[in-house]
């Protein structure tokens, strides 16, 4: 309802009418305006900053309960990491350990991954420290999963072929020991006893007279015959599989060719004195994955535990080495 204003009129003695232009108008109703206007805004200011509407409460009320269960699941992901941490090293140090497995690298289990930030649209958040953590745990996880699950098909395989991997890998003495006059010298650094300065022995030097029996210590197939210039002499290596190779050096007689699949305990040649040698003995070397490794670790199938005792005795004591 407009309100309109009078004037007295002293002539006709009555009230006569105001009549306002539209711009006078304008003009007085302005100030009003601004003065709501500012209020407005002033009140808005204040609700929206001190006081939350129920759909802001609400969300509030369901930001922090996620806050929450991302805080749990982080804990919850660090006992995963923890129990994932126990089955690697159960992995590496009993199933691959019991297939002759070599353990994974602690650099190929804990790889990261590299390339671009994954996380940058986690960035510039409240919450963005808590999101990235728990996004990195996950990644974490899952790269270290697939690498157990990868070791496990590994060891299944293994498992499959045990008989098999138990006939091939190197497992007994290669000479009789009622032939042996001792073994002379054992894997480790010696004496060269031609060049006489320190050189690992990357064998074990069994002294027995010329002619004596040689046994393949495993079943595999012979992949060298022939005469070494590296001093071995006449040598044959034997190829076992599941990374497994065998030298027998210094020989009199080769008794196999190359490409002949040999059994364990097999005569595969004789004792001599070829090559870079001191006197008759057979040089045998346990190569595994291309590295000589110790081969007293591979006589399990003939020695009773104070045999193996007194091996380990003498080869401590050391000896000089026949080559
Ligand atoms: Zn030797």
């Amino acid at each position: 309802m407009s309100k309109h204003k009078y004037r007295f009129n002293p002539e006709s003695l009555s009230f006569d009418k105001i009549e306002l232009s539209v711009r006078k108008k304008i003009v007085k109703f302005l100030p009003h305006f601004f003065t709501t206007l500012g209020g407005a805004v002033v009140l808005f200011v204040i609700f929206a900053y001190f006081v939350d509407s129920p759909k802001e409460r609400i969300l509030l009320r369901e930001n922090r309960q996620l806050q929450f269960q991302y805080e749990l699941m982080n804990r919850q992901l660090d006992q995963v990491l923890s129990v994932l941490g126990d089955i690697q090293y159960r992995d590496d140090n009993i199933y691959r350990a019991i297939f002759g497995a070599e353990p994974i690298p602690a650099s190929m289990r804990k790889a990261g991954f590299g390339g671009v930030n994954r996380y940058a649209e986690l960035q510039g958040y409240d919450n963005s420290d808590l999101m990235i953590k728990t996004a990195r745990q996950l990644d974490i996880i899952t790269r270290q999963l697939y690498v157990q699950s990868k070791s496990y098909d590994d060891v299944v395989h293994l498992a499959k072929n045990k008989e098999k991997w138990l006939q091939c890998i190197p497992a007994i003495q290669p000479v009789l020991n009622k032939d042996l006059k001792m073994v002379a010298s054992f894997f480790g650094w010696r004496m060269d006893p031609v060049y006489r300065y320190m050189i690992h022995h990357d064998g074990i030097d069994f002294a027995a007279p010329i002619g004596t029996d040689i046994f393949a210590t495993g079943d595999g197939v012979v992949s060298i015959v022939d005469y070494s210039r590296g001093g071995y002499g006449y040598e044959i290596v034997v190829n076992h599989g599941f990374g497994y190779q065998t030298r027998y050096a210094h020989l009199s007689k080769m008794l196999v060719r190359e490409g002949q699949k040999v059994k364990r305990g097999e005569i595969i040649g004789k004792i001599g004195n070829t090559g870079k040698s001191v006197g008759p003995h057979l040089h045998y070397e346990v190569i595994k994955n291309g590295r000589a490794i110790d081969p007293i670790n591979y006589y399990f199938l003939d020695l009773k535990p104070d045999q193996y005792d007194k091996m380990i005795e003498m080869a401590a004591q050391g000896g000089q080495a026949l080559d």
